[in-house]
């Protein structure tokens, strides 16, 4: 084979190496801890979870993978993550699992390290936690007309947005809006 002088290119991956320097063992600790993470450590990685998403295929980071990057320690990667945020909250996932991971929860666990944490919450989801914190639901339950029809008052009856307000601001989500 003739010699050249062209350096021979790196091999090209699918996927970017990951950085072990930057991978943190707390993260997969901090998960397994919270109320969902408990059979986290019993994934297997058999995708069966991807297989089952609706929405895998627009993902760049699929189901199974967020698990095995959150045993990994890749706090970043996946705390800012859009996927998480993405999520359908389908439940498809978790049902399926062989293994009894939590995987739908466990990204509402992602969720909520990810505010705590300081990682950037999309704008939408503020906007329906401030909706909940001011009117004290998220979804008016039926129009008035059809109220009105089904002979029911017109206001939805038990409500009331104060004492609702002044519960939610003392949450999570009420300091998230900028409750008190
Ligand atoms: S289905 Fe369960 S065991 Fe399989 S990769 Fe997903 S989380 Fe892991
Ligand atoms: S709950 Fe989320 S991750 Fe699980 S299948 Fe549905 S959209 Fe996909």
């Amino acid at each position: 084979m003739a010699e050249t002088d062209e350096k021979a290119s790196p091999p090209v991956t699918l996927v970017d190496p990951i950085d072990m320097s930057k991978l943190d063992p707390s993260f997969r600790d901090d998960v397994k801890s919270m109320p969902n993470g408990e059979e986290l450590t019993a994934c297997f990685a058999c995708s069966t979870c991807t297989a089952a998403c609706p929405i895998a295929n627009q993902w760049d980071f699929k189901p199974h993978q967020l698990i095995r990057m959150i045993l990994l320690g890749m706090r970043e990667e996946v705390l800012s993550s859009r996927e998480i945020w993405e999520c359908l909250t389908c439940f498809e996932c978790q049902e399926r699992c062989p293994q009894n991971v939590r995987v739908t929860d466990i990204f509402f666990d992602c969720k909520n390290l990810a505010a705590e944490e300081g990682y950037e919450v999309p704008e939408n989801v503020l906007v329906l936690g401030k909706e909940l914190v001011d009117k004290g639901q998220l979804y008016v339950v039926t129009a008035d007309w059809e109220r009105e029809d089904l002979d029911l008052e017109p206001e939805v009856p038990g409500l009331s947005v104060e004492e609702v307000e002044k519960i939610l601001k003392k949450t999570r989500t009420g300091r998230l809006v900028g409750g008190e």
